[in-house]
């Protein structure tokens, strides 16, 4: 079972965890365990604790997040790439334990916080550019992220302007991939749901799933299970190539037989294959940002664009603030809104 809380470490309020660390806040639940607000008495300031479950197989993926974080702790000394910084980690009461630099609000809570009414393309964009670099820093050196979604980006507490990149706790290395089940639903590649050997181009998919989340307020592809999933896709894009059918071992539970014409085996579609476009889906949006949004979100793993060109698109070349002028609606997040830095937005965003 995913969600239960057997193997979580008892939190209590005011207690010191490993004599340094004062528990002062929850600041989010997962499968993995809990993360924490701390002050570190050692370091005079607060910083953020993870408490994995005292079950040997998060442990296990804990050592993989633990290793992976301090790969890109070595390479990125200057901490540019927007992947959270690992501070340390230890065994305490047998619960693996990592700290890392305090960040604010995730992406999530804050399209929340806007009752979902999305961000402004300039902010987008901004962001954006942020998961890129640190999904250009994974690719370059062969790691997938496996669960990219907003939950797993948060906004940095110093710079409310940029956002990071945490939560290795699914990674893995391009040749060492040991799980097939992976990635939250709606973020999803077709190919981990059709059973064919991935790669980061995973990750690009869930990256151009976010984007039009985080324009929109709400994910394009909200599916209750994986067949509705295949279902939410064939309306955007239409039926996939048989050449992509075929490699799949798990083909046969979405799609007939390939040698004919292929249909789909349970079809609950709202609209004709591939008549819900992007850009009927971002109506009004930059044509910029609909070719990087249309280069992310594709069938073929090999046709999708890679951070590395994401990050020389047209669409970060154009200027940021005339942009978000010309698009920015009322409602929607803006530049402009966390720049003027009001006490209360400031509040609003940070959350605590
Ligand atoms: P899980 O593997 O269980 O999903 P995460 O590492 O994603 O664990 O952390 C769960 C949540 O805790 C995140 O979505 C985020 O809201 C919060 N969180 C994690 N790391 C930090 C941090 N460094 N600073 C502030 N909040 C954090
Ligand atoms: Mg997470």
């Amino acid at each position: 079972d995913f969600d239960d809380d057997k193997g979580d470490y008892k939190i209590v309020f005011g207690d010191d965890i490993h004599y340094r660390y004062e528990i002062l806040d929850i600041l989010g639940k997962g499968s993995f365990g809990q993360v924490i607000k701390v002050q570190d008495h050692l370091r005079k300031k607060p910083i953020a604790l993870k408490i994995i479950k005292s079950r040997q197989r998060y442990t296990e993926q804990a050592r993989i997040e633990i290793e992976l974080l301090k790969l890109f702790r070595n390479i990125d000394v200057e901490n540019k790439y927007n992947i959270v910084h690992l501070e340390d980690d230890f065994v305490f009461r047998g619960h693996v334990m990592i700290t890392f630099e305090l960040l604010g609000l995730n992406l999530y809570e804050l399209l929340k916080r806007n009752s979902f009414r999305g961000l402004s393309v300039g902010l987008v964009k901004r962001f954006s550019y942020n998961v890129l670099q640190s999904l250009a820093l994974l690719a370059k050196n062969y790691v997938i992220h496996c669960d990219l979604k907003p939950e797993n980006v948060l906004l940095s507490d110093t710079n409310l302007m940029s956002v990071k990149l945490i939560d290795f706790g699914s990674s893995c290395y391009i040749n060492q991939r040991v799980y097939t089940y992976i990635q939250s639903r709606f973020y999803r590649a077709p190919e981990v749901v059709l059973g064919i050997p991935y790669t980061s181009a995973i990750d690009i998919w869930s990256f151009g799933c976010i984007l039009v989340e985080l324009y929109t307020g709400i994910p394009i592809f909200p599916a209750k299970n994986e067949k509705e999933l295949i279902n939410f896709i064939v309306e955007v894009l239409g039926m996939p190539p048989v050449s992509l059918i075929i490699q799949g071992t798990r083909s046969q539970i979405f799609f007939s037989d390939p040698s004919e014409k292929v249909n789909l085996l349970e079809s609950n579609l709202k609209k004709a294959p591939g008549s819900r476009t992007i850009r009927s889906i971002l109506k009004g949006a930059d044509e910029n940002f609909i070719q990087m949004i249309e280069g992310c979100i594709q069938w073929e793993p090999k046709c999708r664009i890679t951070a590395i060109n994401a990050l020389k698109s047209p669409w970060f070349i154009e200027n940021v603030e005339t942009a978000s002028k010309t698009t920015t609606r009322r409602c929607k997040i803006s530049i402009e809104d966390i720049t003027k830095h009001t006490p209360q937005l400031q509040k609003f965003i940070a959350g605590r």
